[in-house]
């Protein structure tokens, strides 16, 4: 059966890094599927971004400034949503930062390699431990975790969100094996090459060559937070209860495609990209 499209009316969805990029256009996906929703993150325009979604798909949405992997603020913020929900069905973790300068493995400063991982582990690790207990006690949870392609190829210079991305779907498998007799279910989705304000601002600055990314792609082009929420919200659907451990590439062919080139002529020869 189709689902209907108000699929998630009567959910909770925490998701983490919610006022901008992936996690704002989740957020709107989840919320326009009827979601309840928490917004975790450090930016001061969240009470706005909330306030915004409330209104446009008139659902509650309850902002919450904090870092995800201060597990005191964490711990807070999830008693919040029991008290005030009683229920907590999905936890999208998707809050990250960029690595801030591309550099080898012997050239990384520690501080950089901590920060990195302090958000992306900890962060998501924190988050899935206190939302496991309000999961189980419903009898249903769907987990999605932001993995990349760095988890899943090896690149240059940037070691520490490589390492990062890959451990975020060692603890998408761990959750899905623990979860699946609770009715909870993990899964990691990782998205290409996508244009958010961070990396819009990037190649404004010259910094990111976009026609060299999205001719490496095999569908031509780079992708929408639109087209990552979508596969989020999918794995967040009750009816996606058999869908679980998995690492759902959102990435126009990125991470299948071969350097077979010189030999089966230009990808995108007389094609247009976009
Ligand atoms: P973004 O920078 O647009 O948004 C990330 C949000 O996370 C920001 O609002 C930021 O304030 C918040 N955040 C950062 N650290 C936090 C912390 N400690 N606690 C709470 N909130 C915090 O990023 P994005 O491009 O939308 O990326 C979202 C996720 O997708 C990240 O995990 C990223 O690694 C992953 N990803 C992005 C791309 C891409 O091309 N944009 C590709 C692969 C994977």
């Amino acid at each position: 059966m189709i689902d209907r499209p108000d699929a998630l009316t009567g959910r909770v969805a925490v998701v983490t890094g919610g006022a901008d990029g992936i996690g704002l256009a989740t957020a709107t996906h989840l919320a326009a599927a009827g979601a309840t929703l928490v917004l975790v993150d450090l930016s001061p325009a969240l009470p706005d971004v909330a306030a915004a979604l409330a209104d446009d798909h008139d659902v509650a949405v309850l902002p919450i400034i904090a870092d995800v992997a201060d597990e005191h603020a964490m711990a807070a913020g999830f008693a919040r949503v029991a008290a005030e929900f009683g229920r907590l069905d999905v936890l999208v973790n998707n809050a990250g930062i960029m690595t801030p300068h591309l550099e080898p493995v012997h050239e990384v400063a520690l501080s950089d390699f901590d920060a990195m991982l302090r958000v992306h582990l900890r962060g998501a690790f924190v988050c899935a431990q206190l939302a496991v207990p309000l999961m189980r006690r419903g009898s249903f949870g769907r987990i999605v975790n932001l993995t990349s392609v760095l988890g899943a190829l090896g690149l240059p210079n940037r070691s520490a969100y490589a390492m990062a991305k890959t451990g975020v779907i060692g603890l998408t498998r761990s959750l899905a094996v623990e979860g699946g007799r609770y009715g909870i279910t993990a899964n990691a989705v990782l998205p290409g090459w996508i244009l958010t304000g961070r990396l819009r601002a990037r190649l404004a600055a010259g910094t990111l060559d976009h026609d060299r990314y999205a001719a490496r792609t095999p569908v031509g082009r780079w992708g929408d937070p639109a087209d990552v929420a979508r596969m989020i919200t999918f794995l967040a659907l009750p009816s996606s209860g058999f869908l679980t451990g998995g690492v759902f590439p959102v990435d126009g062919g990125y991470c299948v495609r071969g350097d077979a080139d010189e030999d089966i002529g230009p990808l995108h020869s007389g094609q247009e990209a976009g």
